[in-house]
């Protein structure tokens, strides 16, 4: 099995990086680490937790020049760039040698393979892998994220970068080849965003002709229009009890996010010459609700809220009804705990 490094960088040590830091930091107690954010604040903090293990650097190439390997999470293409490409303090400036940088950063596929081709142009023993993940902070706290990683199962590091990652979360897909773990998560994100409209939708539909959201959601369930995102993070309040649309749209997927990953995805598309029916349609959706005060910073599944949908439908039907959802989860765990 493949030696952990024993010296970690990190650059970006934002709402997914910095839990995500914390469990290799947790989990590999012999290790060293080096990290750079621009927020002063974050490097601090993580400099606390560290015990003296955790130590600051002034910029992502010393970063680079202090780790075996380094790891990023930043916002956008933009920032990527920045990270590596900056010619005097950017990771590429350092001498690499035969180190690996993994981005986790949700970008444009373009960006990640400039920076990968620069990468080899200058330091040829250097490897580049984008690595962009699922399962929010949450996942990213609880060390159960899905990591789709941007080479072939084959690759000559595939065995050190799963051990790695496989510190942070459960499934770690190799994707096939470079800028492809991007694509997989673009892909992703742009189905789960139609799903989320689709469901928002047709519920509204339902309930706006009078139904009970619960009665269409137990049918949903039990037919073609079930989802995850019907069953775990419904867009109408009140269904799912733990979904952000449960809790004021608090929490989640942010729907500026959502905005840009969608609109990466359809940039994509375009790129390759996939054809869409849905895509623009469902990026105007975001965008509005990216700059609606009502739904800006709320989860992704604000578009409930956005597209006029009916959240104090309660009073119309107060009396309790069991949801199909969780009388399956009951069932399944008496049979669990009966040894059936
Ligand atoms: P964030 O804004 O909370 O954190 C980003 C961090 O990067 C910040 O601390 C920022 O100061 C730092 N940063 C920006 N530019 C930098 C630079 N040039 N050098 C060093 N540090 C820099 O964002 P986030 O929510 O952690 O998301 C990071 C990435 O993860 C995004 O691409 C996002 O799409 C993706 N993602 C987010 C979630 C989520 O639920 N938040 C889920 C999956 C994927």
């Amino acid at each position: 099995m493949a030696d952990l490094p024993r010296r970690v960088g990190w650059v970006g040590l934002g709402l997914m990086g910095y839990p995500m830091a914390t469990n290799l930091l947790r989990k590999m107690e012999d290790a060293e680490f080096f990290v750079y954010d621009v927020v002063q604040n974050f490097i601090d903090r993580f400099v606390k937790d560290g015990n003296g293990r955790v130590h600051a650097c002034a910029s992502s190439k010393e970063v680079a020049d202090k780790s075996d390997l380094v790891l990023s999470m930043v916002p956008e293409g933009s920032h990527v760039r920045s990270v590596y490409l900056t010619p005097d303090t950017g990771a590429l400036a350092s001498d690499l040698q035969s180190k690996i940088l993994i981005d986790c950063s949700t970008i444009d596929t373009g960006t990640s393979l400039a920076v990968r081709d620069a990468c080899a142009e200058k330091h040829p023993k250097a490897r580049f892998y984008d690595a962009p993940v699922s399962g929010g902070v949450i996942g990213a706290e609880k060390g159960s994220l899905t990591f789709m990683l941007g080479c072939a199962t084959n690759d000559a590091k595939v065995e050190l970068l799963t051990k790695l990652l496989g510190l942070m979360g459960g499934n770690i897909f190799p994707c096939g080849g470079a800028s492809l773990g991007l694509t997989a998560k673009l892909c992703n994100n742009y189905c789960s965003g139609l799903i989320a409209i689709a469901t928002s939708e047709a519920m509204n539909i339902g309930m706006s002709s009078g139904m009970d959201p619960r009665v269409l959601a137990n049918i949903f369930h039990t037919s073609t229009a079930q989802s995850s995102i019907l069953d775990d993070w419904c867009p109408v309040p009140g269904l799912s009890p733990d979904a952000p649309a449960s809790k004021g749209y608090k929490g989640g997927f942010r729907v500026q996010l959502m905005k840009k990953d969608f609109g990466l995805a359809v940039d994509t598309a375009k790129r390759v010459g996939a054809k869409l029916a849905l895509g623009d349609e469902g990026l105007k959706v975001y965008e509005g609700a990216s700059t609606d005060p009502n739904c800006k910073d709320l989860d992704s599944r604000v578009i409930y809220r956005y597209l006029g949908g009916k959240e104090d439908w309660r009073k119309d039907f107060p009396e309790e009804m069991p949801m199909k959802k969780e009388e399956k989860r009951r069932l399944l765990q008496e049979a669990k705990e009966s040894g059936l």
